[in-house]
């Protein structure tokens, strides 16, 4: 089961605006809310006050309008991935704002923009993580030609952060002068550069707009710094086996660890299906009362063994829970254990989980 907590959505929120003070804080709300829900987590971060959302796509971008119409309906929805063809007229109905990354979408976007008495976008620039965005020259030909721009209401003029989450990487800086120097040859439009990461680095890094994801979920964002944010997801799974072992005996697939006698084992009905990672096996451990519990042999498709010797009897029975995520464990030291970070756990985890949103109005 997956606790969803979505009070401390709205507090970590809360404090991410209050970080970036001067500028509006958005959200970015892909990949079905980094996994948690969409439509909860939507509803919340309107409640806590968001008007601006990133999504990835057109899809999405509709299922988040419909959420928001009778609560916020002037929301605007930003598209990550651009209008793709054959969705300009489901961009239109519903009010999405698509990121503009190449000339090419530029070119589309300003045609139908002409035919319709101008349309809203966001550019984006590449500042140096080249992946999404115009690159320099690219910024140099609009600028050569500004109108290829006709047509288009540039809204927001964006860029990505590749290394915010190192705070002395020399990196940050030089992308935002290769942000400015961009924008500069653009016309003037608000502006947008941070990432939950990015808004921890400082206020040179905020602009107009900030677009948090991770940390709104409780992902520690900035490595080698405590992570302030409130926990959001807790994931218990439960107890289908209690095992007492006489003599030494081997635990799961490959047999890859001995238990000796006079153990206790646990098998929890949980596994990599459920976007449990199984790079925790004979690594990654889970809680029972505030008892630490290590997974013993690896990890199943469907199963996960953890060895409850330390554990009160009284405190165990079949249908009880250990505690995979939570206060003793939270999502960053599964990730540290599992070889990978916050954010995939969190993604990977919430497709096959019941989830059980705690907090909100509902
Ligand atoms: C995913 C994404 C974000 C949010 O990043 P976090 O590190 O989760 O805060 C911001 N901007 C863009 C363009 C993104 O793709």
């Amino acid at each position: 089961m997956l606790t969803v907590d979505l009070d401390a959505v709205a507090a970590n929120y809360l404090t991410l605006s209050a970080h970036a003070a001067s500028a509006e804080c958005g959200a970015v709300v892909k990949s079905d809310g980094y996994g948690l829900g969409l439509a909860p987590i939507a509803r919340a971060l309107a409640a806590a006050g968001c008007r601006t959302f990133f999504i990835t796509n057109v899809a999405e971008g509709i299922a988040l309008r419909r959420t928001l119409a009778d609560r916020v309906p002037t929301a605007r929805v930003f598209v990550l991935a651009g209008p793709a063809e054959g969705t300009f007229d489901l961009i239109d109905s519903h009010d999405l704002i698509p990121v503009l990354s190449t000339i090419e979408q530029i070119a589309l976007w300003a045609a139908h923009g002409r035919a319709r008495g101008g349309r809203r976008a966001a550019i984006k620039i590449d500042s140096g993580m080249t992946r999404l965005g115009l690159a320099d020259a690219d910024v140099a030909a609009l600028a050569a030609k500004p109108d290829r721009l006709d047509g288009i209401d540039i809204t927001l003029v964006m860029s990505h952060l590749a290394c915010a989450d190192d705070p002395d990487d020399p990196m940050n800086a030089a992308q935002i002068a290769r942000f400015e120097a961009a924008r500069a040859m653009l016309p003037p439009a608000p502006a947008s550069l941070a990432n939950s990461a990015g808004i921890l680095l400082g206020p040179a890094y905020h602009f107009d707009l900030v677009r948090p994801g991770a940390a709104l979920y409780g992902v520690a964002t900035v490595q080698g710094r405590p992570n302030t944010m409130a926990p959001v997801v807790a994931l218990a799974g439960k107890i289908l086996q209690l095992r007492h072992v006489d003599s030494e005996t081997a635990v799961g697939y490959g047999a890859t660890r001995r238990v000796p006698g006079g153990h206790l084992l646990a098998t929890v009905g949980v596994g990599y299906g459920d976007g449990y990672p199984r790079a925790l096996g004979n690594r990654g451990a889970g809680y029972v009362d505030n008892v630490r519990v290590p997974i013993v042999g690896r990890v199943s498709m469907d199963l996960v063994t953890f060895d409850v010797t330390d554990v009160p009897e009284d405190r165990l029975g079949v249908g009880g829970f250990v505690d995979l995520v939570g206060p003793n464990y939270g999502l960053d030291d599964v990730a540290a254990d599992a070889d990978t970070i916050g954010y995939e756990i969190l993604t990977r985890l919430g497709r096959r989980f019941r989830r059980v949103h705690v907090g909100g109005d509902g």
